[in-house]
């Protein structure tokens, strides 16, 4: 069987099914049914925040924080190092994204780097905690405060990780979530907002269904509602969640043992309790990565160039600028085959042809 670098969990299928047949019994299929709000409540007890939003991706969860904080115009500063939902998302917003290079030890933006990009057309930071690495929040939160400025986090990456004792996706003004199918937690599709301040969470959770309330129309919205289906394979997985992270870790663990000396890893962090998220590695140039993959693909396996392009380097930006950094990381970064299930000869098998 082909081994990719991720496969998604599944829970035991009788677990699902029961939860399709209560959906059968009560004929409700969506539109803040029980299994999406029992799914919320779980999410905020969890991670520790009032106000939380589950909504059907990753990216309308980033386009609704902007929109939730008035932000339609304007520049925002964010990470060339990402997944292009992350550029896409302020594009589609009709913002401006302005690329700010990332640091070579996490490959999170650089926060010394920020301040210089600021103009007065700046309304927002967005920072990706990439690989589920935490971003310089303090860092960040001063810069933000002292430039009145919004912070949204793309933390699609952080589930379950947690830093200075707090959920890692709790910080800034928003931060947003991702439940794909391809993350280390799962609803299938899905997607999250936590939103620090009521009345911007009130907003957002409008914005997410059409903008009204009965016959009362309040504001432009849009449809980004979750269904019941969705919400009970995040519940199903959510029973898992500790098992899941445990077993991460001990692939990563057999990884860092038999790889550690050859080759280059983020820095563990201080103040992280990781999630395990990914299994990203830095080989010495492209050639060497494109060779590596050459190998392990004659052994049916494949890894995943995590991330590249540079997103400053996207075709349709307007505004081009180097970001040397990232786009020398990018170039030359993969993640390596990570999920539960993994058999340990496969983790020995890829580390050997490495
Ligand atoms: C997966 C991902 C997204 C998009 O999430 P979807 O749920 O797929 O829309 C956004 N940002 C990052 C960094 C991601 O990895």
């Amino acid at each position: 069987m082909s081994i990719y670098v991720t496969r998604p969990f599944l829970p035991p299928k009788e677990e699902f099914l029961k939860k399709v047949s209560d959906i059968f019994d009560r004929g409700i299929l969506t539109n803040q049914g029980p299994n999406v709000q029992e799914f919320e409540q779980t999410m905020r007890k969890f991670l520790g925040i009032e106000h939380f939003h589950y909504v059907t991706n990753g990216t309308i969860a980033l386009q609704l924080a902007l929109h939730a904080l008035g932000i339609t115009e304007g520049e925002v500063i964010t990470t060339p190092f990402s997944y292009v939902a992350t550029v896409s998302s302020i594009l589609w917003e009709r913002c401006t994204p302005v690329f700010v290079d990332i640091e070579p030890k996490n490959f999170t933006i650089d926060v010394s780097k920020i301040e210089e990009a600021i103009t007065p057309r700046t309304k927002a930071i967005m920072p990706v905690h990439v690989f589920g690495y935490a971003c310089d929040v303090d860092a960040i939160e001063s810069i933000a405060k002292k430039h009145d400025l919004k912070v949204i986090y793309d933390a699609a990456h952080t589930f379950g990780s947690f830093y200075k004792g707090r959920a890692l996706c709790s910080y800034g003004d928003i931060s947003t979530l991702s439940f794909h199918a391809t993350k280390l937690f799962h609803t299938i599709e899905g997607g999250g907002c936590l939103v620090q301040d009521k009345d911007v969470s009130d907003k957002l959770n409008l914005l997410r269904r059409f903008g009204h309330e009965g016959d009362s129309h309040y504001m432009l919205g849009i449809n980004a509602k979750q269904d019941e289906f969705n919400a009970a394979m995040g519940l199903c997985n959510f029973r898992y969640l500790k098992e899941i992270i445990a077993e991460r870790k001990k692939i990563s663990e057999l990884y860092n043992s038999l790889l550690i000396k050859k080759i280059e890893r983020p820095k563990e962090q201080r103040n992280l309790e990781y999630n395990y998220a990914y299994y990203p590695v830095l080989f010495e140039s492209e050639n060497e990565l494109l060779a590596a993959f050459d190998r392990l693909r004659k052994m049916d396996i494949y890894p995943r160039r995590y991330f590249y392009p540079s997103l400053n380097k996207l075709h349709y930006l307007k505004v081009k600028n180097n970001n040397p950094i990232s786009e020398d990381i990018s170039s030359r970064i993969a993640c390596l085959p990570l999920f539960v299930g993994m058999k340990e000869e496969t983790v020995k098998a890829i580390c050997s042809r490495l």
